[in-house]
């Protein structure tokens, strides 16, 4: 039986997305060639390729604005370094959220000068740091727009002139925001768009090409952009199964389509928190993410008898990460509200039994 999966990510897809993708690897269109067999300077793999980054481009409305998708490897991790080596010269701020924007400064300190604008390290990184002032002598701000571990979300982006950089790998695709207000978005593919294996990254062309320093190929985003994203072998069944997934959302209506069924989820789970005596948000209530929402038990010695009754509802990956302890429910887009309802359930009837 198909469990009800939560986890953080990799995540869960829709179903036709891995019927899709499994069909694939046996036989691509009926090719008589298995997707991960056939040469990436195939006709069929290169129509792939460039469906998959017009499409990006087109669900985020980004279409005749200057942008280019990239399909690269190394995770969002990469990007960290990466995106500091394409755009910082001289300084960077960055807005510090937790573990992933802490890692994405540590990494941007090995080129340049970051000014830490902000920190919610005070709380454990349970609220998004608001009314900081952001530097005009910056070469970029980089933020992360939702940050998976602490289950909170930037709601409002801040007014800067200096371009935007934003780690999005837990919430692309998930709602609708003015994309063309970024200049360099990433995101790790595992999250909300495919399979681990691939990562996307939108970059507006006019802000490359202005450091000093000499790129190494794999890391400049001016030559995968040149060879329309194969500069190397791609991860060719990442970005076939993102494509698929891709095609699914745009289907479904886009993002505007799946925000609405992103915040009925987030609704039905943060009510059942914020009512249940049982349990305790994590997150600041405005702050708090349509896509993980981290929560706790009052009383912990009803830890095991929690867990044990959603094992049996056939709930999977809930545990909080280290860091924050508790619970977390990723709710990405692929996950359908029945799932949410059944965890809704439990935690309902664990209050009628306790
Ligand atoms: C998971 C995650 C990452 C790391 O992604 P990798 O693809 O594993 O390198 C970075 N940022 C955020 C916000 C994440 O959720």
């Amino acid at each position: 039986m198909k469990k009800h999966n939560f986890s953080a990510g990799p995540c869960i897809l829709p179903k036709e997305v891995f019927l899709k993708a499994s069909e694939a690897v046996m036989d691509l269109d009926n090719s008589g060639l298995s997707i991960l067999e056939i040469s990436h300077r195939s006709p069929a793999f290169v129509d792939i390729m460039n469906e998959a980054r017009d499409l990006a481009i087109e669900l985020l409305g980004l279409k005749g604005q200057g942008y280019q998708a990239l399909f690269l490897q190394g995770g969002a991790s990469l990007q960290f370094i990466m995106s500091a080596y394409n755009l910082l010269e001289n300084k960077a701020a960055y807005l510090d959220t937790g573990s992933w924007s802490t890692k994405a400064i540590k990494e941007a300190r090995k080129l340049a000068e970051v000014d830490v604008v902000a920190s919610s390290s005070d709380k454990n990184f349970n609220y998004i740091p608001k009314d900081y002032n952001i530097p005009k002598d910056i070469d970029y701000f980089h933020c992360t727009s939702n940050n998976t571990i602490f289950g909170t979300q930037i709601k409002e982006f801040p007014d800067t002139d200096a371009p935007v950089v934003c780690d999005m790998s837990s919430d692309i695709f998930s709602r609708q925001i003015d994309f063309s207000y970024f200049d360099v978005i990433y995101a790790g593919a595992q999250k909300n768009m495919g399979p681990a294996g691939t990562t996307l990254v939108v970059v507006k062309e006019e802000v490359l090409g202005k450091v000093s320093r000499d790129i190494p190929s794999m890391l400049d985003y001016k030559i995968h952009i040149g060879k329309d994203s194969m500069f190397n072998t791609p991860p060719v069944f990442a970005v076939y199964t993102s494509l698929l997934n891709l095609r699914w959302l745009k289907e479904k209506g886009g993002i505007e389509a799946i925000q609405k069924e992103n915040e009925n989820k987030a609704k039905l789970i943060y009510s059942e928190i914020d009512i249940n005596p049982l349990f305790k948000g994590f997150a600041n209530k405005p702050d708090r993410s349509t896509m993980n929402a981290t929560f706790y038990l009052v009383d912990d010695s009803l830890k095991e008898r929690f867990d044990k009754m959603c094992k049996e509802a056939g709930i999977n990956g809930v545990n909080g990460h280290r860091s924050v302890g508790g619970y977390r429910a990723s709710m990405y887009n692929a996950l359908p509200k029945e799932s949410v309802g059944t965890l809704v359930e439990v935690m309902d009837e664990l209050e009628r039994k306790a």
